[in-house]
């Protein structure tokens, strides 16, 4: 049996392995799951190699890097680029220029983004942070969501035009990845402006409910707060972002996930300069007379929960939903709105058994349908030979009666012949007699 040390790539090598591959399977199932269809599982004894796809592709994702894109929302002044400096622990905003009173105000939300290249650990990210100044600034902020949605669009769409050129090679993936809402500390409930906005967006982003600057909230304010906006979430039907559970989670990831999503919406505080703590630890956080807030504390907020779902733990996720899920909706409207429809069969599962039994069933369709034909063909072809056997039949006949005809007329002329000669025989005959005698009926 060959190891992986032993293995070579010479064709010979290559063809014992697959021979030995193909011993290896000791055990074929076949499990029927929830969707009716027949997964064939296979076990291994021995070492084929694909175990180290993982390997292979943490190989390829330090070579390529990664990116990201987040959008921060909500009123100004909540603490979003404070966040996101503290999510991603540095300065990504440049520092803000004073406005002059007299300085004109926009009327309408501004779309900015920010893009910085980390690196962790030899792990590069290409993070993009897209900001939405003036939102909910106005007095009417009636359209507030139009250019944030507009811009999650026209992302899409440059997506879909660069997966429909010829060279798919670069794409870069400029869609949003994930949405932070921010919403204003006020320990009432959700405004009508969040309720729009994330109406408007949740089919469209991964959204990610945060209550800002909940330092100013006591807990039990916090509670009460939390449980009145879940309520209005889930009255309105607003699809947030929720960890995907997997078969081989561990008890101790599944209970991480479940920990997870009873934190939403993230109570968060912000802070990127360090403070003391009165028992003297050096902390990010901050602080007040009364004590110091902890960023990096869970009991005194949420933001490591926001951080693992987010960053640490889950943002692939975040980034497969997107091109999975979210992504694919508005593609496929897209194109249905423009006219395109799809062969669904195009892209139904492949069950081997189920597929054999439609190839058998076809087969044997084809094979009645020729029989039926060869049958026709011959009673078609016996047909016509009866009916040319009949035809040389009946002219067999008629010959056969024309003939009889013709000699029973040679017959009856014949025999008038004879009989004429017969007579003329009789006469000759009494001639000669007379002559005979010396005399002669001549006169
Ligand atoms: P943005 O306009 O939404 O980007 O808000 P900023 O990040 O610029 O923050 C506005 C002000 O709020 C700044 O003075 C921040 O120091 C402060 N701030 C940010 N986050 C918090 C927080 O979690 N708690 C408190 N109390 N203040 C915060």
């Amino acid at each position: 049996m060959a190891t992986p040390s032993e293995s070579s790539d010479s064709p010979s090598n290559q063809k014992s392995e697959s021979r030995d591959a193909s011993i290896l399977i000791d055990t074929v199932d076949v499990l029927q799951n929830g969707s009716g269809t027949n997964v064939v599982r296979r076990k291994l004894t021995g070492f084929v190699g694909f175990s180290n796809l993982p390997i292979q592709w943490h190989r390829k994702s330090i070579q390529n890097g990664f990116n990201f894109n987040v959008m921060v929302v909500g009123e100004s002044g909540l603490g979003k680029s404070t966040l996101v400096s503290t999510l991603f622990n540095m300065p990504l905003y440049p520092p803000r220029s004073e406005k002059r009173p007299s300085a004109e105000i926009p009327k309408t939300v501004a779309i900015q983004s920010i893009s910085a290249d980390l690196e962790e650990r030899g792990v590069k990210l290409r993070l993009t942070v897209v900001d939405t100044p003036g939102f909910g600034d106005f007095v009417n902020n009636e359209d507030a969501w139009r250019p944030i949605v507009e811009n999650i669009e026209q992302r899409f769409d440059a997506f879909l035009e660069a997966e429909n050129k010829a060279n798919r090679a670069n794409i870069v993936d400029n869609r949003i990845h994930a949405v932070i809402y921010f919403i204003a500390p006020t320990g009432h409930s959700l405004k009508p402006l969040d309720i729009e906005v994330m109406t408007k967006l949740h089919n469209k982003v991964n959204l990610i409910p945060v209550i800002a600057k909940s330092d100013i909230l006591t807990d039990e304010e916090i509670v009460a707060f939390k449980a009145r906006i879940r309520a209005d979430l889930d009255h309105h039907k607003i699809n947030l972002f929720e960890t995907p559970r997997y078969e081989v989670d561990s008890d101790e990831t599944m209970e991480e996930k479940t920990t997870i999503i009873s934190k939403i919406p993230f109570a968060i505080v912000g802070a990127t300069s360090e403070v003391t703590t009165p028992d003297g630890r050096v902390v990010r956080g901050r602080k007040y007379p009364w004590g110091v807030v902890e960023v990096d504390n869970e009991d005194h907020c949420d933001f490591l929960k926001l951080r693992a779902m987010l960053v640490k733990n889950y943002m692939e996720e975040l980034k497969e939903y997107t091109n999975e899920v979210l992504y694919e909706n508005y593609r496929s409207a897209k194109l249905m709105a423009m006219g395109v429809s799809q062969d669904q069969s195009v892209f139904k599962e492949v069950n081997p058994a189920l597929k054999q039994e439609e190839e058998r069933a076809l087969h044997q369709a084809k094979l009645l349908k020729m029989e039926a034909e060869m049958r026709m063909v011959f009673q078609q072809k016996v047909a016509e030979k009866e009916q040319r056997l009949k035809q040389s039949e009946d002219e067999l006949f008629a010959r056969h009666r024309e003939m009889k005809e013709s000699l029973d007329k040679q017959r009856r002329d014949l025999e008038a012949k004879k009989a004429q000669i017969e007579s003329g025989r009789i006469y000759m005959s009494t001639e000669e007699k007379s002559r005979k005698k010396g005399f002669s009926l001549r006169s």
